[in-house]
């Protein structure tokens, strides 16, 4: 077994009878920033959410942190894992999505310190330590009494950022993270997945931000119909990029 932190072999999925991952084959080792881009439909939040105990895989393997997504191997033989393993295996990977999901009713430490102190059962003080050095380091300590609904998007995905850390995952997933948000807001959150990534933190992003993967990614990897179009260096994918595809997706997001 290699020390990847993600390494899906000819994984495939499909949605009923439409298979939307065809086959896709990556490695993510221990603090490599991949970014993940290709057009609208092309299966970049489907292998996220592989990834991530969100969806079933069809055919090929996948494994995370060492261990094969959605079993437990012994000896020669899988098993199926309970929703309380899933649970388990899942505390391992921090996920951000396009919309920031805090929970409304929450505080931002609410937020923050509700997974770790419920899923992880650590003990609150240690947990209410750690959320106040996350939202330092997003810069939003003076925010913490306030709810979501009093926060910018901005602000609300910089929480969101800190409440997936708070879990201290193994790796990272980001799904189109600025997406939704308005532009001038969209450069203090590529900031905190800047630092993070410097930080050493293994992380997937899904990102139409080409800039960012230029500055911060080890490599760039271009998914097209379900299927890894190309993968290599930023400096490759985005600069000379080698297939058809990637130089029209590129120049029309551009
Ligand atoms: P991307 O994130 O690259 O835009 P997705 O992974 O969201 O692509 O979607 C890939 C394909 O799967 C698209 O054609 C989409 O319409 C389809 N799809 C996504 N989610 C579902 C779902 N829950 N049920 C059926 N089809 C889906
Ligand atoms: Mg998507």
């Amino acid at each position: 077994m290699s020390a990847a932190v993600v390494r899906a072999v000819g994984v495939r999925h499909s949605y009923g009878r439409t298979e939307v991952l065809k086959g896709v084959d990556l490695q993510v080792d221990a603090g490599e920033v991949v970014c993940l881009i290709g057009p609208s439909g092309s299966g970049k939040s489907t292998l996220l959410r592989c990834v991530n105990h969100l969806e079933t895989i069809s055919g090929g393997s996948l494994w995370v942190g060492g261990h094969m997504v959605g079993y437990r191997q012994k000896g020669n033989k899988l098993y199926e894992l309970s929703d309380k393993e899933i649970c388990r295996r899942r505390a391992d990977v921090g996920m951000v999505f396009q919309q920031f999901n805090l929970f409304p009713h929450m505080t931002v430490l609410q937020n923050l310190i509700e997974a770790p102190c419920r899923v992880l059962r650590h003990p609150k003080g240690a947990v209410v330590e750690r959320a106040h050095a996350l939202l330092a380091r997003v810069g939003l300590s003076e925010k913490r009494d306030a709810y979501p609904a009093q926060l910018s998007g901005g602000q609300q995905q910089r929480v969101a950022i800190a409440r997936a850390l708070c879990m201290q995952p193994k790796l990272m997933l980001f799904d189109e993270p600025t997406s939704a948000l308005d532009p001038e807001l969209v450069g203090d959150v590529l900031d905190v997945m800047r630092g993070l990534a410097e930080s050493g933190m293994t992380m997937i992003v899904v990102t139409h931000e080409i800039g960012f993967a230029r500055d911060v990614a080890d490599r760039v990897v271009f998914l097209d119909g379900g299927r890894i179009v190309e993968d290599g260096s930023a400096e490759q994918v985005i600069s000379a990029p080698q297939h058809v595809r990637t130089r029209e997706f590129l120049a029309a997001v551009r």
